[in-house]
């Protein structure tokens, strides 16, 4: 079977140098957990020089950033290319997450953004998701619409897919979605995937649940849910609540 990837969003919990180092630390004296799992941490960018220098040539925990510039180089001001993030060691973007779809980024964008970051090499964690649950089944026409509108290049570059209904996100673990549902949507996607990339690829990207996955639910939502991993907000920031989560799933 294969490793369960956990990527911790750190969004702006974490902000200072000396947090990201004590963090690392205490991951790095816990070998035996990041032998289980595919760790990837995902800071600020402001706290990415000093995680590059903490984890040094580690290889069991790797980077991520929370987003890219969908635009290449230049005149952007206050933008940050993917080309940028290479320099930091960067292998894994996340696109398209809800906070940030909030704010205005439109799909054109989340596709420029996927495009920017298979061209400099990197593994785009494409976030989707529904912002409430239609009884009736809507939820899955906007799933379908998301893939559809990201994935319309046909991308052929590394890619893992982050299924966070927004509804479920910051929350405590018994407001995550129910083992059920998860394993419902996830079947949903993979079909979706198939259709738009092709079957080949379509069974090779990993489906990861994010929503107040915590120590508690983690276990369980892991193999009743049929995920392949989490993205994890708020209990990725605190060293202690990700060590549960790593420990549940080992
Ligand atoms: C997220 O925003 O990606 C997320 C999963 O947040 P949380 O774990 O805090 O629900």
């Amino acid at each position: 079977m294969k490793k369960p990837i956990v990527i911790g969003n750190w969004k702006m919990y974490v902000e200072k140098p000396d947090a990201v180092k004590a963090f690392v630390m205490k991951l790095k004296r816990r070998p035996q957990l990041l032998s289980k799992t595919d760790v990837v941490v995902a800071p600020p960018y402001t706290l990415l020089p000093a995680l590059a220098q903490v984890l040094g040539t580690t290889k069991t925990i790797r980077t991520g950033a929370q987003t890219v510039s969908a635009f290449l180089e230049a005149k952007h001001t206050g933008e940050v290319s993917a080309r940028m993030l290479k320099v930091f060691g960067i292998g894994f973007v996340i696109v398209g997450h809800s906070e940030r779809r909030a704010a205005g980024e439109k799909d054109d964008m989340i596709r420029e953004q996927i495009k920017r970051t298979h061209e400099a090499g990197m593994t785009a964690v494409l976030c989707i998701g529904e912002v409430e649950r239609d009884p009736h089944g809507a939820h899955f026409g906007v799933i379908e619409r998301q893939l559809l509108q990201a994935l319309k290049d046909k991308t052929t570059g590394k890619l893992i897919v982050a299924y966070e209904p927004v509804w479920a996100i910051g929350k405590t673990a018994g407001s995550a979605e129910k083992p059920a549902e998860i394993q419902e949507m996830v079947i949903f996607i993979r079909k979706t995937l198939a259709d738009i990339l092709g079957r080949e690829q379509g069974v090779k990207v990993p489906i990861l649940y994010g929503g107040s996955v915590e120590g508690s639910n983690a276990k369980e939502l892991l193999t009743d849910g049929g995920v392949g991993g989490f993205l994890v907000g708020h209990a990725s920031a605190d060293i202690d609540s990700f060590i549960e989560i790593l420990t549940a799933l080992a």
